[in-house]
């Protein structure tokens, strides 16, 4: 995947972050932008209320993007920050998330994120990021 669409995807994720008006628990704005098989992209934020069942920004990005019939995935861009701070940091899926999209992605699926501070992108595979993971 070339640097031109990570960083597009990247922009993406930190433009859907800023406009998350429901993280008000946490007070931390989480962007994802999911990149399908046929080019289409996907994002969304992180979704908290009353209760406990907060959904996380890569799972509601791909809730959009399943039940708009999308089965392919190649890659997503995870970023956050403290609504206080304008830069971004360095985010990875949490260990739910990453159970979950090792159950809808292949192995070489790539997970990339971004960090202000440093400038840098950083890049992982599902299979990196969870390793022997559980399936039935
Ligand atoms: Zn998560």
């Amino acid at each position: 995947m070339n640097n031109e669409l990570v960083l597009d995807l990247i922009n993406q994720a930190k433009n859907i972050a800023n406009q998350n008006f429901c993280c008000k628990y946490s007070n931390f704005t989480v962007g994802a932008a999911l990149l399908c098989q046929d080019g289409s992209i996907y994002t969304g934020f992180n979704i908290e209320n009353d209760g406990i069942q907060a959904i996380c920004a890569e799972r509601s990005t791909f809730a959009k993007a399943l039940t708009d019939g999308q089965k392919d995935f190649t890659a997503i861009a995870v970023v956050a920050r403290k609504l206080d701070d304008q830069l971004f940091s360095k985010t990875l899926p949490c260990g739910y998330c990453r159970q979950f999209l090792s159950e809808y992605t292949k192995p070489d699926f790539k997970i990339y994120t971004y960090d202000d501070q440093e400038n840098k992108i950083y890049s992982y595979t599902i299979a990196e990021l969870l390793p022997e993971s559980f399936k039935f």
